[in-house]
């Protein structure tokens, strides 16, 4: 397969790429968005699902009826011959099943047929989608429901209606249900709190902007290895001579096979509203990233979702495959998908930047303080929202963000912070008032953008005007961490809100000194969680023990806060989740990290018995048909002549019976975790007992594959995978 995939890989040539027209014409052409409402609904129902979008209100079954039949009607006009309810289930993936708008009538008349109770509801038979025991099999009943927020959209020939997918008791299964609702949590609390600021604010927005990593390979090359096809991983592969060394392909050109698919890419995202804008060569040879313009937080992740759909899709068309593992190659880096988060009014403010005037950047100082204290209380909730089975093997490395939590804010802003450290309690002098308004706050750089310093070893950073958060695996959903992140910001404002109001109404505080006063103390007791050094050294494993923050390095532990006293309270008091979905979000977690190393683990077993050892064996019988010639012309003397054979065949003997040996411990390890009967246990068995091996065995692998002739070595190499271009 090897040698057949070369072949291929060689015959490739790229497609010139072409341009048809401006960007800005393709954009939202395969969306049901504003413009096409309007042409193809009726005034009231246009009235009625803008009322949805921005107000949350309730659409009723006779407008439901008129929003499909216009719907329909645009569905049909663009050639679409079915539709779907377009769901995220707990699988990390999207899913639909699609239904024509074929139908039969009563007198057999065929005609596209499609209403309100198809656009609202749907009842996927989706008993093995993973519900954490939520919905048991026998009572199999869950259902997908409209998200008027997020447009419906064309891709291919089916309308694809996003939705969310409950069970009929109401619990969600699914990852969008639990972030609509965090997103309506930090709706509430932050336009209370910017109400303080500016009395006109009605909504507050999360945003989103995240940035795709990949990687592209050769499509054939990628499928010649079963690894790579069965956990999107290299689970063996010696490292090639060159890495990433010379940072030569970071920021290089981009190579024209690469370039073709993302232009195609980007010209079918446009058309899905997906606003692309950058792409770029990554650190890591044949690895790439995009990021698009950032959109309200649960448009973007939908967008996030479909683009890698249609990036599986694209890439299968320019015969590449493209990987989304957070760790797909040893020796590279792997790929993480950052994501900047802000939130907006509805006035147009972008709340985490500073502004013009002293109001506006103690406006802006309110939302970053708060920001700051929310992920000092929730750091460990917040690291759990990135945990993966694939994941686990970036995290922590030299490359990627570590497993601790922690923020980074540049030199100015830690300045300001230690300024208002120092305010005094209570009532403000009038001096102090003004000494603070035109010296601390008042010195807050309007563009803080363009020079705050950065640090890339900083797992959640400010970077001017939005917060980036960098652990995020390039194949998670990013409404993981965005449902937790917003739940924990929602949870501080509405504190903060209280201890603010508190301070006016009982000690008589005029609003700003309140808000003062509350600030200091956030800042004083969040210090903890900022840090500015190395966050890859070792050194900060030391300090963050001693500031007694969570280093929770793999998935077991890090899942296991999701169901602590303290989430269960706040996910209560935010309305996010019940304990009942807490509980079983968290054992779907653990369900598919176990599944996952399950299959690793199944995959390097064939890979060694079926693959390895033989050609392993086919390499010693060649020496020994080679040693026992010179034996025939040389006699005694032969073992000087053959005295390199004879070393390599020793040492391919070795290692046959070395990685004999550990595939088979680490089958029967397997087995044991197997038979363990809390899935927390097995997950951690896993985790401790079976994990281990896989590098084990890879190193004899790797060994071997360094020995054995070129010819005989059954998969693609790193250097076959990494350069092709
Ligand atoms: P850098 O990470 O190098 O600072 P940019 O400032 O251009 O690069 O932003 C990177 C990403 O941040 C982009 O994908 C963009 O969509 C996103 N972003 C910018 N502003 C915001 C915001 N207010 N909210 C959320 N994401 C944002
Ligand atoms: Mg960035």
């Amino acid at each position: 397969m090897r040698f057949d995939a070369l072949a291929e890989s060689r015959q490739r040539h790229y497609k010139s790429v072409e341009e048809t027209g401006k960007r800005s014409e393709l954009f939202g052409k395969n969306v049901f968005n504003e413009e096409k409402m309007r042409q193809f609904l009726t005034s009231e129902a246009m009235e009625k699902v803008e009322s949805a979008i921005f107000q949350g209100t309730k659409i009723d079954r006779k407008i439901a009826d008129q929003v499909a039949e216009g719907m329909k009607a645009w569905a049909l006009s663009m050639g679409a011959t079915h539709y779907t309810h377009w769901f995220q289930p707990l699988t990390g993936s999207t899913a639909e099943k699609h239904d024509a708008f074929f139908d039969i009538m009563a007198d057999g008349r065929a005609m596209e047929k499609f209403g309100g109770r198809q656009l609202v509801q749907q009842e996927p038979d989706a008993s093995s989608f993973p519900s954490g025991g939520i919905r048991n099999t026998f009572e199999a009943r869950g259902y997908t429901a409209w998200d008027p927020t997020s447009p419906a959209f064309i891709y291919k020939t089916t309308l694809c209606i996003p939705t969310i997918f409950v069970a009929y008791t109401g619990e969600a299964l699914d990852n969008k249900a639990p972030l609509l609702r965090a997103l309506h949590a930090v709706d509430e609390a932050a336009t209370a709190v910017a109400q303080y600021f500016d009395k006109n604010v009605r909504k507050v927005y999360a945003t989103l902007g995240w940035e795709q990593e990949y990687f592209l390979l050769d499509k054939a090359l990628g499928q010649s290895r079963l690894d790579l096809v069965m956990a999107g991983r290299t689970l063996v592969g010696s490292r090639a001579p060159k890495g990433q060394q010379l940072d030569d392909h970071y920021f290089g050109v981009i190579p024209n096979r690469a370039l073709g698919f993302m232009s195609d890419l980007e010209k079918e995202c446009t058309k899905l509203g997906i606003p692309v804008k950058t792409r770029h060569n990554e650190v890591a040879p044949n690895q790439f990233e995009l990021a698009p313009v950032h959109e309200e937080a649960n448009l973007s992740v939908d967008h996030n979702l479909l683009l890698m759909d249609v990036m599986e899709e694209m890439a299968d068309r320019h015969g590449f495959m493209v990987l989304f593992h957070e760790k797909p190659f040893a020796g590279v880096n792997g790929s993480g998908k950052h994501n900047n988060w802000s939130l907006a009014t509805d006035t147009g403010v972008n709340l985490l930047s500073p502004g013009t005037t002293p109001m506006k950047n103690l406006q802006f100082l309110t939302f970053f303080v708060n920001t700051i204290k929310a992920v000092d209380t929730y750091e460990e909730l917040l690291r759990s929202s990135i945990a993966s089975a694939s994941n686990d093997y970036r995290l922590g490395g030299n490359e990627a963000p570590p497993s601790i939590l922690s923020i980074f804010i540049g030199k100015q802003l830690t300045d300001v912070l230690d300024e208002l450290e120092g305010v005094s309690k209570g009532k403000l002098s009038p001096q102090e008032k003004t000494e603070l308004k035109l010296n601390v706050v008042g010195k807050i750089p309007e563009i803080l953008l363009d020079n705050t310093d950065r640090n890339r070893t900083s797992p959640f950073a400010f970077t001017g005007n939005k917060f980036e958060m960098r652990g995020v695996g390039a194949k998670t959903n990013c409404a993981k961490p965005m449902t937790i992140l917003n739940t924990i910001v929602a949870k501080q404002l509405t504190d903060f809100k209280k201890e603010v109001d508190a301070l006016i109404n009982k000690k008589n505080l005029k609003k700003d000194e309140a808000v003062f006063n509350v600030l200091r103390e956030y800042i004083k007791t969040s210090k903890r969680i900022r840090f500015d050094g190395d966050g890859y050294g070792k050194e900060w494993q030391e300090e963050a023990k001693r500031r007694k923050l969570s280093n929770n390095q793999n998935t077991p532990e890090a899942v296991q806060i999701l169901t602590d006293k303290t989430s269960i309270t706040l996910f209560k008091d935010m309305d996010v989740m019940s304990e009942v979905e807490l509980k079983a979000h968290q054992e779907v977690e653990l369900e598919t990290y176990i599944l996952q190393l399950q299959i690793e683990g199944r995959v390097l077993g064939e890979m060694v018995y079926n693959y390895i050892i033989p050609a392993a064996i086919r390499y010693q019988n060649e020496l020994l048909d080679n040693i026992k010639g010179l034996k025939e012309v040389y006699g005694a003397a032969h073992k000087k002549v053959a005295e390199t054979q004879l070393n390599i065949l020793e040492q391919v003997g070795n290692h046959i019976t070395d990685i004999r040996k550990m595939t088979e411990e680490m089958t029967t390890a397997r087995k044991r975790a197997n038979s363990l009967s809390t899935i927390g246990r097995k997950a951690q068995a896993y985790c401790t007992n079976v994990k281990p091996y896989f590098e084990s065995i890879r190193e004899q692998s790797d060994m071997l594959e360094k020995l054995i002739a070129d010819d005989l070595w059954p998969f693609a190499k790193y250097s076959e995978l990494l350069f092709t271009k």
